[in-house]
């Protein structure tokens, strides 16, 4: 079984993150994706992120509404039922702990994301327990994959092994004691839940940024108002 985790605040989840899912499920020939929302995002500001169960809420509508997903995409709750901070480490240990053990687990992240890793907990554990799927952003990544793909080798090198060398057979930096690193174009969209919080608040439109059942949801609960 392949099998892709991706997780994030989705505060609130938008058309970009469905994308990414969507072209990542295919592009790596995935049996199962799991969408995890974090509890308490150790990363960012905690007074704007919504209660965990509308976030999740409105993750459980928009894979409703997105025909693709009815049978490969699961929402894990796994996150919001510990306490503390979602820790990634302790998230990638409990899905190798209930997963048929010759799983092939893909972590999927967007590059800003990756270009943090060495401030998440345990990182280095990180690399030993699942491959990652790094995909490209915004618009002004898109303009020039070559300066990403630099910077994702870099900071590779730099900060996680020396070892890390591109394969052109596997397509991806391998390292022999480390699990393998791929990079992803998804043809991004540029959005970000930020931007859809910040238009909400602005009274600004939010169609066609995440489902239309979503923007109902936001709109009844009056959310990020
Ligand atoms: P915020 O603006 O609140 O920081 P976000 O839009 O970055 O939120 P997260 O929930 O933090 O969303 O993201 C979860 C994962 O999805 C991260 O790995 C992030 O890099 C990735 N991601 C977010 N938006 C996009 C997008 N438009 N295209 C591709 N990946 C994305």
């Amino acid at each position: 079984m392949r099998i892709g985790l991706f997780g994030g605040t989705f505060n609130p989840i938008h058309n970009g993150h469905l994308k990414a899912i969507c072209e990542v499920q295919k592009g790596f020939a995935l049996d199962k994706s799991y969408i995890i929302p974090s509890a308490i995002p150790p990363h960012k500001e905690q007074h704007s992120v919504v209660d965990a169960k509308d976030r999740i809420e409105m993750i459980r509508l928009a894979v409703s509404s997105t025909p693709d997903f009815m049978k490969s995409v699961i929402i894990s709750d796994v996150e919001l039922k510990r306490s503390g901070p979602s820790y990634t480490i302790d998230t990638i240990i409990y899905f190798k702990s209930i997963l048929p053990e010759d799983s092939r687990i893909y972590f999927i992240l967007g590059l800003d994301a990756f270009l943090e890793i060495d401030t998440w907990k345990s990182y280095m554990d990180l690399f030993m327990l699942t491959s990652f799927v790094v995909i490209t952003r915004s618009a002004a990544e898109q303009n020039d994959i070559s300066i990403m793909r630099k910077s994702l080798e870099n900071y590779l090198q730099n900060k996680i092994s020396l070892n890390y060398k591109y394969s052109d057979s596997q397509l991806c930096y391998v390292n022999d004691k480390k699990k393998p690193v791929f990079f992803f174009d998804v043809n991004p969209i540029n959005i970000s839940s930020t931007k859809i919080r910040e238009l909400i608040n602005q009274g600004m439109s939010i169609k066609y940024l995440v489902p239309e059942k979503v923007e109902e949801f936001i709109k009844t609960k009056g959310l990020y108002l």
